[in-house]
């Protein structure tokens, strides 16, 4: 196959390199890399302000630009003569300008541009639409290249244009004339205020450049595997000679790609294995032993396991790295208090960082929950001192003062809060553990930072939660220097939560039965549509719902209104009111996707659910079924789309939240208009995920052969991939690199 790999023709100069920068015309044995790191904005043509349209799609380097490849090519084979042509056939031609006109027509928006065009066979009419500017340019004599069809007319044929290219001086093979209407043409995605067509031109006229990049890859590996050079390939993901060569050389630089992600991984996840200590954490003592048998519930068999892993990581004397996944409910924060009461009874602190107020609040009061009266039964639970602290940007001064005085010294040893906690002036005595919550909504800053509260040179154990179930191969990337446990079942005593999609007609019956299960005594949620661009929108969109359902559907009962634009205490009290059994009906917007936990909840309606994605449709219904009674889910959509309503269908089917995740990653490979972010997955120039998943897994497989290998990266054969992986991803140490 790579034979098949052209690099561009006349690389060595030759006749006509001349007239190029003397540079281009060096010898392919000569790259300078450096001609890859020039900014956009050296190209002719490109200005300011097309830099920032380019840095809209991650583009600020020539190379960058190189790295910018096209999703398709379109076949436009080589050109027809006008005698030719056949009616209805799309083709291109060469011809010369006779005249040129513009048409004008009786519809407002609507020109017409037409032009008499000839070539040796004949002449033709062309018309443009709307493209009256074009006249200028298509004077008498001019020789231009059109892509488009011939359609019959009334008396004589019209070619409709779609694409043309005006011909300047004689030179069109080697200036690239035809690029866009002729051969393979290459279709980039493009952006506001920058087309494909200029993509095209400005990538074309750097063709000459991928022989300047450096090859990372190890010989021995693009031998083994059949892969072309890095410049090779370039060359042909743009400018192929034959459409099936693409897909190769996509597949070799997406492999570099996730290769080199890969290694960083693993080198990191080692480094910090073996080089970084942690604070030593003393055996398992009689305080959190007696903990444990107090706890009014068993621990499921994943909890169990979770908790002897969380053993062994602190016994190891390195830090530990360790991810626990498991849906809302399914017990996360039970193990995460063992771990911190673990650090507690060894006289040392551990903090817990939740990503919003809301959950931090509520993992604090589900922690008080959990150490309250009764569980250090027959203990001197003194010895903890104070039980636990909260800090959140809400925090009032005195409150906050106090709270980093005690963890200055050392007496508080728990302390739940925002990213707060990590702020500058928050010393901790001595640090052993943070738990993150869903650390993807973190970024490395606050990660770093958080790891540098540990003492001296230490760094603190580190747990990670999160609710969102990722497919085992996924977490491969985004979690790939974590070792994983995942809580999979739930805790005894929770129910499937029955789900129905409920269409627009069938709304007055819902209400109906909503109103049966209040006058039973149970409570319902309802969430508000999501309004991705304006939380201030979504606030205002719940307020008025609010009113609208206190005053109709719901007028003989209490309904009460929370969303993301009130202050910390209003939503508290708000909460207080709803899990105080006060108010039977809670209008919420996507605030209260996390953290709540209120038994006696047992609906939950979920308005215009075809705007929410399928795990945060499920993280949603997490919030009833928690108690004794039968929990019902009402998705209401009127969503027409194929897709959205497969989506909604898998969630009222499914209820295991790792293969609703599979159902997601399928649907999205199908075109979903919900993107990567939404699962958080780190973004990749070639790669595309989960789509190339077999790729990641064959690159992690390599990756962890290769430093198997050779730890150091220090055989010649790998000075080029180690210098390509420093530059990428800094000194390996310290942070988990993902998204
Ligand atoms: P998560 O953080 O995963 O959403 P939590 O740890 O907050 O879940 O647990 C949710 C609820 O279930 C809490 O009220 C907790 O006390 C309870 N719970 C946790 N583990 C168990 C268990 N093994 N059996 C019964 N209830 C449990
Ligand atoms: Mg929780």
């Amino acid at each position: 196959m790579a034979a098949n790999v052209h690099t561009p023709p006349r690389a060595f100069g030759g006749g006509g390199a001349q007239t190029r920068d003397a540079l281009l015309a060096a010898p392919v044995s000569s790259p300078r890399p450096g001609l890859l790191g020039a900014r956009l904005t050296t190209l002719e043509g490109v200005g300011p302000a097309a830099a920032r349209n380019f840095a809209k799609l991650g583009i600020e380097t020539v190379g960058d630009l190189l790295e910018h490849l096209p999703f398709d090519h379109r076949d436009y084979e080589g050109t027809r003569t006008i005698a030719e042509l056949a009616i209805g056939e799309e083709a291109t031609v060469a011809v010369r300008v006779r005249s040129c006109r513009v048409r004008p027509t009786r519809r407002r928006r609507l020109t017409i541009l037409e032009a008499q065009v000839a070539d040796e066979t004949g002449p033709m009419q062309a018309v443009w639409f709307n493209q009256a500017y074009l006249a200028d340019q298509l004077k008498e004599d001019v020789a231009v290249l059109l892509r488009g069809r011939l359609e019959a007319g009334r008396g004589s044929a019209t070619f409709r244009v779609a694409e043309h290219e005006i011909q300047r001086g004689g030179a069109a093979a080697e200036e690239g004339i035809g690029r866009h209407t002729t051969g393979l043409v290459p279709v980039y995605p493009a952006t506001e205020g920058l087309t494909a067509r200029r993509i095209r031109e400005l990538a074309w006229g750097l063709r000459e450049l991928p022989r300047h990049s450096v090859e990372p890859l190890p010989a021995r590996l693009r031998a083994r595997a059949g892969l072309p050079v890095r410049a090779d390939a370039l060359t042909t993901a743009h400018w192929p000679e034959a459409v099936e060569d693409v897909a190769l050389a996509r597949r070799r630089l997406a492999l570099e790609e996730l290769l080199l992600f890969q290694l960083a991984l693993v080198m990191r996840r080692r480094t910090r294995r073996e080089v970084r200590q942690a604070e030593a954490v003393e055996p398992l003592g009689d305080l959190v032993r007696g903990w444990l048998a107090a706890l009014p519930f068993e621990l499921t068999e994943g909890q169990r396991q979770a908790v002897e892993e969380i053993d062994g990581d602190l016994a190891s004397g390195g830090p530990m790295q360790r991810l626990l996944m498991g849906e809302v409910g399914s017990g996360k924060t039970v193990v995460a208090l063992y771990a911190m009461l673990r650090v507690a009874e060894s006289g040392m602190q551990a903090a817990l960082m939740a990503p919003t107020e809301t959950l931090a609040e509520q993992h604090f009061a589900t922690i008080q929950g959990l150490i309250g009266d009764g569980l250090f039964a027959g203990q001197d639970a003194t010895r903890l001192g104070p039980p636990v602290g909260l800090l959140t940007g809400s925090t009032p001064a005195r409150e906050r003062a106090d709270v980093t005085e005690r963890l200055r010294t050392g007496e508080l040893r728990l302390l739940v809060g925002t990213h707060a906690l990590i702020q500058d002036a928050v010393e901790f005595d001595r640090l052993a553990l943070a738990v993150v919550d869903e650390q993807h909504r973190f970024g490395v800053r606050q990660r770093a930072a958080l790891d540098g509260k540990a003492r001296g040179e230490l760094r603190p154990h580190l747990l990670h939660l999160t609710a969102t179930p990722i497919p085992r191969t996924l977490s491969l990337t985004l979690y790939g220097d974590l070792d994983t446990t995942a809580l999979r079942e739930l805790p005894r005593g929770r129910r499937p939560v029955k789900t129905w999609v409920v269409p627009e007609h069938k709304r007055d019956g819902a209400y109906e039965f909503i109103r049966e299960r209040l006058r039973e005594g149970r409570q319902c949620f309802v969430v508000c549509p999501l309004v991705e661009e304006s939380e201030a929108l979504q606030a205002r969109a719940a307020t008025a719902e609010g009113k609208r359902l206190a005053a109709g559907e719901f007028k003989d009962f209490t309904v009460a209104v929370m969303h993301g634009q009130m202050h910390a205490r209003e939503k508290r009290a708000a909460m207080a009111r709803f899990a105080a059994g006060e108010v039977d009906v809670l209008v919420a917007t996507s605030v209260i996707e996390v953290g709540i936990d209120v038994s006696n909840a047992s609906v939950m309606v979920i308005e215009e659910a075809d705007r929410y994605g399928i795990s945060q449709l499920h993280q949603l219904r997490g919030r009833v079924g928690r108690g004794a009674h039968e929990s019902y889910c009402l998705l209401f959509s009127d969503a027409r789309s194929e897709l959205a309503r497969r989506r909604l269908e898998a969630v009222a089917e499914e209820r295991d939240g790792f293969r609703l995740a599979e159902v997601d990653l399928t649907l999205r490979g199908e075109g979903d208009v919900f993107g990567t972010r939404q699962h958080g997955l780190p973004e990749f120039r070639v790669a595309r995920l989960p789509e190339d998943v077999e790729l990641l897994e064959l690159a992690r497989s390599t990756a962890i052969a290769l430093l198997g290998a050779d730890p150091g990266l220090d055989d010649p054969e790998h000075a080029v991939l180690k210098w390509v992986l420093d530059r990428r991803f800094g000194t390996l140490d310290a942070e988990p690199i993902a998204a």
